[in-house]
């Protein structure tokens, strides 16, 4: 049993993969909330996350359930499919985007006088609940910063949840739960998250696979993020690849179907991670600063071609400072680091140095002309640091980061920079200069 969507998505990840076509990420990463049926009970709604419906007539079980904004939309698809009740909600990970719409289909069941459904997750996911709650102003803000003008994805600022619906059947390493008459088995693995888990179903050979495989190079970096762990992502992406799937349900991107085609992609992802942990923890070894390792070490060129490893959310640099943080500290080995002059002394002095804050301004801005954006945004930053109530000043640094964003590829980077031009925008032409260039962003 399959539908015109199933075999549209499936098309064109057959494509990406075998032929290495990049269609961009529109097309990489449907979230358009078409419903694709992928088997008998078995379908997958696009959406940012998927939602993936398992089951008969009697129930359904879902793995995941989308963010708040978006699970009207995909109750709808699934409601042309399926009327039986939601009975099970499998969260793969505490995620937002995969948790958000679980009140809705909750509180459907109840209205239809249906019991409430169980919810099942990793035990971690109900800690990630609870350190939410303590820091939901940071959460509201950086995803605003991320995700910037994505809020009908229902991850920015605003939509960020109090009233959780917690999972009331936890799990540590693996657990074996029977949907309708198929029997599945949960595996929980470190990767993007510490409370990750994917799902085996043996007698259809599918894996769903979380967000271990989400069409983008993997999340394994956020810079605005808690901890993340690279070898054991790779290690659960070999582990299922060692059960030979043959349909792989991603929490976003594309389905894949084909036993030798999943095991390539799942083989790709998990090399790139591990080559990057390799490279730096070899120069952590031997001694190198953080800078050195930033600055040397690199995803093996053909792997960072894939369109299911393309650097348009993450990026490997940032994976790289995320597993100096893992096997190492904060500090970056640079001695005047560890206990350093206020950023605004460093500044003053060093624009006192260079004849004012002017001189580092307009320097900036002749390193952001000729494109080395990097030196650009220091010395920009130093010039509002060392005069910040300079509108010409900030004037220059707004026009900085907007480059920089410009000539950045990934979600998080441009976020930040945009953020950044936005709050000198704000300082030189006021609220209405930020927002029309907000306007811009994509
Ligand atoms: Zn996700």
């Amino acid at each position: 049993m399959s539908n015109d969507v199933a075999g549209e998505l499936l098309d064109r990840s057959a494509r990406c993969v075998d032929e290495g076509e990049y269609e961009g990420p529109a097309s990489v990463s449907p979230i358009d909330g078409r419903l694709a049926e992928l088997g008998d009970g078995l379908a997958l709604v696009t959406s940012f996350s998927h939602v993936i419906a398992v089951g008969d007539g009697d129930g359904l079980a879902l793995v995941d359930t989308s963010s708040e904004a978006l699970a009207p939309r995909a109750q709808t698809a699934l409601r042309t499919w399926s009327g039986a009740p939601v009975t099970t909600m499998i969260y793969t990970h505490g995620h937002v985007d995969h948790v958000g719409g679980a009140r809705l289909f909750r509180d459907e069941a109840v209205a239809a006088g249906s019991p409430r459904p169980r919810v099942v997750a990793h035990e971690a996911v109900a800690r990630r609940f609870a350190r939410y709650d303590l820091t939901h102003g940071y959460n509201a803000l950086i995803n605003a910063r991320q995700f910037r003008r994505r809020s009908q994805l229902g991850v920015g600022q605003g939509d960020w949840p109090w009233d959780w619906v917690l999972p009331g059947t936890t799990f540590s390493d693996r657990m074996t739960l029977r949907l309708g008459d198929e029997v599945v088995e949960l595996r929980h693995a470190l990767g993007e998250t510490d409370d990750h888990a994917w799902l085996w179903m043996p007698e259809r050979r599918a894996v769903c696979a979380g967000d271990f495989l989400t069409w983008v190079f993997p999340n394994a970096g956020n810079p605005q993020k808690v901890q993340r762990y690279p070898v054991e992502w790779a290690r659960a992406l070999r582990e299922m690849a060692a059960l030979r799937p043959e349909l792989l349900l991603p929490a976003h991107g594309l389905p894949i179907a084909g036993e030798r085609r999943i095991a390539r992609v799942l083989d790709d992802v998990a090399s790139a991670l591990e080559s990057l942990v390799a490279q730096t923890l070899e120069q952590m070894n031997a001694g190198a600063r953080l800078d050195d390792v930033v600055r040397s070490v690199r995803l093996p060129g053909e792997l960072a071609e894939r369109p299911y490893l393309r650097a348009t959310y993450d990026e490997p640099e940032f994976v790289v400072r995320n597993i100096w943080r893992l096997y190492g500290g904060w500090w970056d080995g640079d001695p005047a680091h560890l206990k350093p002059a206020g950023a605004a002394e460093l500044a003053a002095e060093l624009a006192g140095l260079a004849g004012g804050a002017d001189m580092l301004a307009s320097r900036a801005a002749e390193l952001a002309a000729a494109g080395d954006h990097r030196l650009a945004c220091h010395l920009a930053e130093l010039a509002t640091q060392a005069a910040p109530s300079s509108a010409a000043c900030h004037g220059v640094r707004a026009q900085v980061y907007r480059a920089r964003r410009d000539s950045e590829l990934s979600l998080m980077a441009r976020g930040i920079f945009a953020a950044a031009a936005d709050e000198s925008e704000r300082r030189t032409g006021g609220e209405e200069g930020a927002q029309s260039s907000r306007g811009t962003e994509q």
